[in-house]
């Protein structure tokens, strides 16, 4: 590379890094910048992009987009490696790739876009025995092992599973497995299935507003045991202790306890936030660390001048685009465009039962059942994926510095 080159560096290939990066390369290209004055440099542990949202579904085939396919049509060059250290005050970037030897890459702007990892509290045996579906290896270990239960001996819990944490994930998950189980189980064991939600709110889905009962009825129409106001006190390679005592009998556990931001984050010189996330302004800015943005998981910003932003697929798709734009704008002197969204929706999956989509921060429901599962299919499977088409301007486009329209549903159905 010219020594006069300008380099912008991302860390990670989420949501929030791969459209930092696209945004980031589309800004250039709008401005006719070749590529020997500035670069656009991907540092990812794997060579795929995935589609994180989807890991409670089975098959996960369609969940891993290769990033050369995105990539490279948009100029943006790639390293696989594992970034270990930010060296603020020398401007580089300090990964891990192949050996164990740490490589350093130096750069003029930097996006921390390394999203969030389950949060695993000190809870004995949470380590050891429980699964999770927080990465595509999570989930695919998960389904290896739900897969070879009927090989097993038989035994009390072979085909009982219990999921700790009623959030979105711990819902989506337990709405799906009662129909996963019973395929792989057979006819002969399919009433032997149990699965079981556990969480310490009163309620399940007790932060879901108006979808709260939407939510309880789609689980106990599946046969989810629901168990609301317990904690997990202590796992095994045979069940789980509940408080109160209760013990359960459960050859699969699965952790759905929450995330928390990328342990990256500890090496930036600011307060962090609850989950651990830096604070950034309305451009994506990590306060008072000049020439360093973040976007997703990673970072906090008032998305709408007021609430912060929820760590969510939502938020780190736009946070990336605006994150990418603007530190091209940051680096060549341009104006800045700040990230304001005013709308709030979430849309979860209840299994084969259908889905639920409620509008604002107070989750008001807005639709049900197919007509709510229709837009969460058209999610899951289109609008968050990028362009599939190699071809260098639709790739561009799809990451301009725009805020989507809420997703479409059909209203008042079911
Ligand atoms: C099962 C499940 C269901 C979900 N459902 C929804 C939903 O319905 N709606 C919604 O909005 N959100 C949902 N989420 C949350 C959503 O997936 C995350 O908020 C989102 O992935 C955050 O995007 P991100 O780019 O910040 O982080 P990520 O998507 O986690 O991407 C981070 C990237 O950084 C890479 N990386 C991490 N550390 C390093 C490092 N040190 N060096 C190099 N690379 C690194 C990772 O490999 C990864 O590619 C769900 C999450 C899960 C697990």
């Amino acid at each position: 590379m010219d020594t006069d080159t300008k380099r912008i560096v991302v860390i990670g290939a989420g949501f929030a890094g791969l459209w930092s990066a696209l945004g980031a390369a589309r800004k250039l290209d709008e401005l006719h910048m070749p590529t020997d004055q500035v670069e656009v440099v991907v540092i990812n542990g794997t060579p795929y992009h995935s589609i994180r949202v989807r890991n409670y579904e089975q098959p996960l085939d369609d969940t891993l987009v290769p990033l050369a396919d995105v990539l490279d049509p948009a100029g943006v060059r790639r390293i696989q490696g594992i970034v270990r250290s930010i060296d603020l005050p020398n401007h580089r970037v300090g990964f891990e790739s192949g050996d164990s030897s740490t490589q350093w890459i130096g750069y003029d702007r930097l996006i921390l876009a390394a999203g969030s990892e389950l949060a695993r509290p000190a809870i004995p045996g949470l380590h050891e025995f429980t699964f999770d579906v927080d990465t595509f290896e999570g989930a695919a270990k998960l389904h290896a092992h739900l897969l070879a239960l009927p090989e097993r001996p038989e035994a009390p819990g072979r085909y009982t599973v219990v999921v700790v944490g009623a959030g979105l994930t711990g819902v989506e998950l337990a709405a799906e497995l009662p129909a996963r189980l019973r395929g792989i189980v057979g006819d002969n064991a399919s009433a032997e299935v149990r699965v079981i939600l556990a969480d310490r709110s009163a309620k399940i889905g007790q932060a879901m507003g108006g979808a709260q009962p939407v939510i309880e009825e789609a689980l106990r129409a599946q046969g989810v045991e629901l168990r609301p106001g317990v904690s997990l006190e202590a796992v095994t390679r045979d069940g789980v202790q509940l408080t109160g005592g209760e013990h359960i009998d459960a050859a699969t556990v699965v952790w759905c306890g929450g995330m928390r931001a990328n342990p990256l984050t500890a090496q930036f010189p600011v307060s962090l936030d609850a989950f651990g996330r830096v604070p950034v302004d309305s451009f994506l800015r990590v306060t008072d660390v000049p020439g360093v943005f973040a976007a997703g998981d990673c970072a906090r910003i008032l998305i709408d001048g007021e609430r912060p932003s929820v760590m969510s697929c939502q938020h780190s798709r736009p946070m990336g685009r605006h994150a990418g734009h603007n530190v091209v704008c940051d680096l060549l002197g341009l104006a800045m465009l700040p990230l304001c969204i005013d709308w709030y929706t979430t849309i979860l999956d209840l299994g084969p039962w259908g889905a639920v989509y409620t509008e604002g921060w107070e989750r008001r429901l807005a639709s049900q059942g197919e007509a709510a599962k229709q837009t969460k299919r058209t999610i899951n499977c289109d609008r968050i994926y990028p362009p599939s088409t190699k071809q260098r301007e639709d790739i561009l486009q799809a990451a301009a510095p725009v805020v989507q329209a809420p997703p479409y549903t059909v209203r008042g159905a079911d």
